[in-house]
């Protein structure tokens, strides 16, 4: 071997030697990058844009010198994304469709829950979890078989088989399932009830063992085991009007689920938590409520923080929605309608953000006690009562009493869209519509495969990234 050969086998070790190093820490890098995690926490804010977002978090410093665990903690610490939501039939989405690109990773037809729209039937990301042997929960602030929650663990092609979802729930039986919608629950003959059968499903549930809880109380009393909680026939109630001692808000339904989920066990667990009443009430063009359900919201997504702080290296936090309701901001608007002169213009300031203080009902109570034929009276009485230091412009007024529709775009409920317009003429927070818009939602997530979520991508990309981050494949990462 020439001393020139030598060096150059020498230097070909080395080399290979350098370039095979490299390669390991690179593997070892891309490893731990996207192993995946044990703890997985998606909340959906149904409904709740950047705006939504952005006006209570203002809200939240104007009025109570608070940030916001969305915005403070996952989005700085974590990672943002952006994510268009559109159907695979209309630009603007519903609940099933979205809630099925997030869980399926594919685009779906308004209404179809876990099933495409090319018809193939795909697991969800929670069925995923299940495989590999994850608690799972499912918590929100809607029925329990509304689309959002229902599109995780069903395939129906219409979100209203309501029957047929509970149906899926005890075949699959997650871990934890709490919110409203006991009418579908009870049988037939019981009063209340909305089924068409005598099937008595909570009796189900519990014979596989669920316990059985409908108030606050009882919710903070449990421990361990599968657990059912009612709290309400319908939907529960909105934030703003909610009966503190009684119904238990999404932050109380999150601590319970998060004690269920994670004690005495050591495979780990997937919670969806919703809150619905953001969409909701965004349908009625009522800021008040959305601040105060996106401000128990973030209460819940703090409790998810927390539990990360202890697990840092195992825990995965997904904050994000659905789609946009009611194309909501703060704009410059005219007064009233004498002139389009300057100083008859008006921009939102904190003081009009400060204003929303004084409003202590929903605008879906406000309606209900104007009820089918409002008076002048009423609406008087309403506004001294529950609207204190805000003005009903007369064409307001008249609109509510006539109950028309005070736009093209805005026609769900005339009395609570008219309210809503008035609050928007006292502070210039405006809504373009009352139904979902195509606007593009955020992404905020936090810990474990956190950076699979940057950028920009579409909500079936969202369910393809969170699918491959639980293929059974892959082995959990262990502390
Ligand atoms: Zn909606």
């Amino acid at each position: 071997m020439t001393q020139f050969f030598r060096r150059s086998l020498a230097c070909a070790v080395a080399l290979s030697l350098l370039v095979g190093g490299w390669l390991v820490i690179r593997a070892g890098a891309a490893q731990s990058q996207s192993a995946p995690p044990k703890y997985v926490f998606l909340f959906l804010a149904d409904g709740g844009g950047i705006a939504h977002l952005e006006i209570t978090r203002q809200y939240n410093r104007q009025v109570y010198n608070e940030g916001m665990v969305i915005s403070d903690r996952i989005m700085k610490e974590g990672s943002v994304g952006l994510m268009t939501t559109h159907a695979a039939n209309s630009l603007s989405t519903d609940s099933a469709a979205a809630a099925t690109a997030l869980a399926s990773g594919c685009k779906a037809n308004i209404g179809a829950l876990g099933v495409c729209a090319d018809g193939s039937v795909p697991s969800t990301v929670m069925e995923q979890a299940k495989k590999r042997g994850m608690r799972i929960g499912l918590v929100t602030n809607s029925t329990v078989y509304d689309a959002s929650p229902a599109a995780f663990v069903c395939h129906v092609p219409n979100r209203r088989h309501f029957a047929s979802i509970i149906d899926r729930y005890l075949e699959l039986e997650p871990d934890v399932i709490l919110g409203g919608g006991k009418e579908h629950f009870v049988p037939k003959g019981q009063p209340g009830s909305r089924r068409n059968d005598e099937t008595d499903a909570i009796a189900a549930f519990q014979k596989k063992g669920y316990q059985k809880v409908s108030n606050k109380l009882e919710l903070e009393r449990t421990s361990g085991g599968k657990l059912l909680g009612l709290f309400s026939d319908k939907e529960m109630s909105f934030e703003i009007e909610r009966k503190k001692d009684s119904e238990p808000s999404v932050y109380d339904m999150t601590r319970a689920a998060i004690r269920h989920l994670h004690d005495d066990n050591p495979h780990g667990f997937f919670a969806f938590i919703e809150n619905e009443n953001i969409d909701t009430a965004s349908h009625l063009s009522d800021i008040a409520a959305v601040i105060h359900d996106y401000r128990e919201f973030d209460r819940a997504i703090a409790l998810a923080y927390e539990f990360y702080k202890k697990y840092p290296r195992e825990t995965l936090i997904l904050v994000t929605s659905d789609h946009e309701t009611g194309g909501l901001g703060f704009t410059m608007a005219l007064k009233d309608l004498s002139s389009t002169r300057s100083d008859n213009q008006a921009a939102a300031t904190n003081a009009d953000l400060k204003k929303l203080q004084a409003i202590t009902i929903s605008l879906q109570q406000a309606s209900r006690i104007l009820g089918p034929a409002p008076t002048e009276e009423g609406v008087d009485k309403l506004m001294r009562e529950h609207f204190s230091g805000f003005t009903l412009a007369p064409e307001f007024k008249q609109a509510i009493i006539a109950r028309k529709p005070p736009s093209r775009t805005l026609y769900i409920d005339p009395t609570a869209h008219a309210l809503g317009l008035m609050i928007a003429n006292n502070t210039q927070a405006y809504w373009q519509t009352s139904s979902h818009t195509n606007n593009p939602v955020a992404v905020a997530a936090l810990g474990v495969g956190s950076e699979q979520f940057k950028g920009y991508y579409d909500n079936a990309d969202f369910g393809k990234k969170l699918l491959a981050l639980l293929d059974d494949s892959r082995t959990l990462l262990r502390r």
